[in-house]
């Protein structure tokens, strides 16, 4: 009798007969994440919950290249982003959006992949000037990164050398506008 008490403690059902179980319960409905993921997707909800993504683009101030300084002005009082939601933030941690400005060289790829991973989704990305997108003034150089679109989803690309301050704030209604459409790649539709 003992033999047969400690066999049926230490007994654990697996995992499908739990889920069978669950199921059976008369009143209760189990789901999924997945399932409730693609129930808001095709619903309002959505809407309201893009809404809420589009007016609050916290973006990561990581300064990189010439083009950093232009960034660094777009978040001045004069600029006043504050007024689309678009706030910087120090750590990737609480930030929304990862500008890559300037020229990004091979040895400094590793940190920015390892900044992109550590921002929590859903994440957009701005490619900045003409360093980032092409290579700018570095195209073929033997030390910076040329292919950046092939590396990050990126959502908008703002040529320059360096892009004004104004054309920043253009790329992040940009995104506001694809957010709304469904058309961004940081919030991973399945269509
Ligand atoms: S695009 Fe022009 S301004 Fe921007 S980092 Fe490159 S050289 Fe500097």
């Amino acid at each position: 009798m003992a033999e047969e008490l400690k066999e049926k403690s230490y007994e654990q059902p697996a995992v499908e007969e739990q889920v069978a179980e669950e199921e059976n319960i008369p009143g209760v409905v189990t789901t999924t994440s997945q399932e409730i993921n693609k129930f808001l997707q095709k619903t309002k909800a959505q809407d309201f919950i893009n809404w809420g993504r589009k007016n609050s683009l916290w973006f990561m101030a990581q300064a990189m290249g010439c083009c950093g300084v232009e960034i660094i002005v777009t978040g001045m009082s004069p600029m006043d982003t504050d007024r689309f939601g678009i706030i910087p933030r120090n750590s990737p941690r609480q930030a929304d959006v990862m500008i890559i400005s300037g020229y990004v060289t091979k040895k400094y790829l590793p940190a920015l992949k390892k900044l992109y991973d550590q921002m929590p989704s859903p994440k957009w990305v701005i490619c900045m000037g003409d360093c980032s997108i092409s290579g700018g003034p570095f195209y073929e150089s033997y030390s910076t990164v040329q292919n950046i679109d092939e590396i990050f989803p990126v959502d908008v690309f703002i040529p320059g050398c360096p892009p004004r301050p104004e054309a920043l704030i253009q790329g992040f209604l940009e995104i506001q506008k694809k957010i709304e459409a469904r058309e961004d790649k940081g919030s991973g539709y399945d269509g």
